[in-house]
């Protein structure tokens, strides 16, 4: 049968999955299983996680594991398992097959990360339903793979030598939840992609104040290379290149590093033979320093060439998709890096930068992306877009061919598209999002508590809690974890005031299926609720699913209530 506590956070019996009492058979059966054997101990988190994955069997094989791990969103090479992940390893070894583990050796390998784990499998992670979120990501992908248009940069051939095939799309999330597709292992240089990275260190190294006294804060309406400053004769912001060879000229600490950390020790690496030709392409950039000297825009003091020699340096550092993912997402965290916990950047380092990545990320398309997609974002000329969903996640998208503006084209269509599709822009309405999906866990969270409310309130028979929810236009045909509808639960307890409450009042569907296709009938036959049974049946027989399909059951609710 079946033995699987889903760890969906449902409601307040089962210690683990939090499965309500009255819906969890799982739990009752683990509770059961475990007080035979140790009478009077409740189970432990590491039993309870080995129970959600050996669904019914005495041992696990490892691959089961690190399987259900994986739908979680979390990596088993993520730095917070790490202790885990070892100490598996060395089990497996002394196994007899190598392969399986019981209760207690299973209970010895994850004992050590157990909180985080219980976290992912109780989906208490920003994206609880992970898989199906990265499903449509996978379709966006696509999607987007189809492009053919645009141009390879091809100012320098370490640009230019890039397949315009390549395309790749990574994120990782504020709980560290990876997600990847396509060409995500293949560095490339972030170019202008740094930008943002520097201004946020040269913020965090010194202060808002200090660093906008030598750079504005305004769009600059005209190309990312123009020789031009502000009225103040400033540069505009630190997106458009005077502003970031500025900016450069502020950084007293090891950039490097810090991008390492930000990018949670993944891969960060450096062109040299990048860093070479764009010195010695870089006329316009020495034009602009040269401009910026005579305009007295750095500190005192400041070696305008070795200046300019750092900003081709910074342009000519490596990350590949994953990496560059992880730094996205250290942005979206509020400067905590999401996989190894560590504080790389002040949160307000970090509000900074995301507003001006907002305003003036995208080149001459700032505003249109701003409009559209409403998040902030860099691009660079190695066809890199670096995209954050505050407080949910971080993104890289990597296709070398640029539109006219210098903006990745599979890049722009997969933001486009990720923000058509989910409730990401700015400014979308996260309490009415009629058309948009949101994959967040706050709206789980809701759903999961009115599911509660109602079943509960169907469990005890309350008909007066059942009334004011329907007012309250909630969905009264909504289902928990195992499909279980209010309709189930009051047939199970033989609530009849309650069952014709549902049918008549709130029209629900009279034959829901729970996940071992039980009716509400079945239930009410099982339980020897006659009268139940009896209005059931009755309800079946005129019952016409087709009958004001076309409304959602809120809107069935209040046709019947008011
Ligand atoms: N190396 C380029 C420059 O400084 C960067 C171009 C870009 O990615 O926008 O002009």
């Amino acid at each position: 049968g079946a033995f699987y506590c889903p760890g969906q956070g449902l409601s307040s019996c089962c210690s683990f999955c939090l499965t309500s009492q009255w819906t969890c058979p799982t739990m009752h059966r683990v509770k059961q299983q475990l007080t035979e054997r140790n009478p009077g101990i409740l189970p432990s988190l590491e039993d309870l996680l080995f129970y959600t994955v050996a669904e019914g069997q005495e041992k696990i094989p490892a691959h089961k594991f690190l399987t259900a791990l994986k739908a979680t969103g979390l990596r088993s090479g993520d730095p917070r398992l790490k202790e885990c992940m070892e100490i598996l390893k060395e089990t497996l070894k002394k196994t007899p097959d190598g392969v399986t583990l019981d209760r207690h050796l299973f209970k010895k390998c994850v004992q050590s990360n157990i909180v985080l784990l219980t976290q992912a499998f109780r989906k208490k992670f920003v994206i609880p339903d992970f898989q199906s979120f990265t499903s449509h990501i996978d379709q966006l992908y696509e999607k987007a793979k189809n492009l053919s248009g645009g141009q390879v940069a091809d100012y320098i051939p370490q640009l230019a030598k890039f397949s315009p095939d390549l395309w790749a799309v990574s994120l990782c999330t504020v709980d560290g939840q990876r997600h990847t597709v396509g060409d995500t292992k293949v560095p490339f240089c972030l170019q202008s992609c740094v930008k943002p990275l520097k201004y946020a260190v040269a913020v965090h190294d010194h202060s808002t104040e200090y660093v906008h006294s030598f750079i504005g804060k305004e769009p600059s309406g005209l190309r990312f290379n123009k020789l031009f400053l502000n009225e103040d004769d400033k540069p505009h912001n630190p997106m458009v290149n005077a502003g970031a060879i500025v900016c450069t000229s502020l950084i007293q600490v090891k950039v490097m590093s810090f991008l390492k950390k930000m990018a949670g020790n993944e891969y960060v690496g450096f062109s040299n033979a990048t860093f070479q030709s764009e010195r010695e392409s870089g006329d316009r950039n020495f034009a602009i320093g040269y401009y910026l000297k005579e305009k007295k825009c750095f500190p005192e003091g400041t070696d305008m060439t070795s200046v300019l020699d750092l900003y081709f340096q910074l342009c000519a550092i490596e990350v590949t998709c994953e990496s560059a993912s992880v730094m996205a997402a250290t942005l979206a965290n509020g400067g905590i890096c999401p996989i190894t916990g560590e504080r790389v950047l002040s949160p307000e380092a970090v509000r900074n930068t995301l507003s001006l990545m907002h305003s003036c990320g995208m080149y001459d398309f700032s505003g249109q992306f701003a409009f559209h997609v409403g998040l902030p974002s860099k691009s660079g000329v190695a066809g890199g877009i670096l995209l954050v969903v505050p407080n949910v996640m971080g993104i890289m998208c990597w296709s070398p061919p640029l539109d006219k503006l210098g903006n990745s084209v599979r890049g722009i269509q997969f933001c486009t598209d990720l923000v058509e599709l989910f409730n990401f822009h700015n400014y979308d309405n996260l309490r009415h999002f009629a058309k948009k999906h949101d994959p967040r866990r706050e709206g789980g969270d809701q759903r999961v508590k009115s599911v509660i409310n109602l079943l509960f309130a169907a469990y005890t028979g309350d008909v007066s809690a059942l009334r004011r929810f329907a007012l309250s236009s909630m969905d009264m045909e909504q289902r928990d974890y195992d499909s279980r509808t209010a309709l189930h639960v009051a047939a199970a307890e033989g609530h009849l005031e309650v069952v014709r409450f549902l049918l008549d009042a709130c029209k629900v569907n009279p034959v829901p299926k729970d996940r071992w296709g039980n009716t509400p009938l079945d239930e009410a036959v099982q339980f020897g609720h006659h009268d139940v049974v009896a209005a059931l049946q009755q309800y079946q027989e005129n019952y016409n699913p087709a009958d004001g399909s076309d409304k959602t059951s809120n809107e069935k609710n209040l046709d019947s209530l008011l």
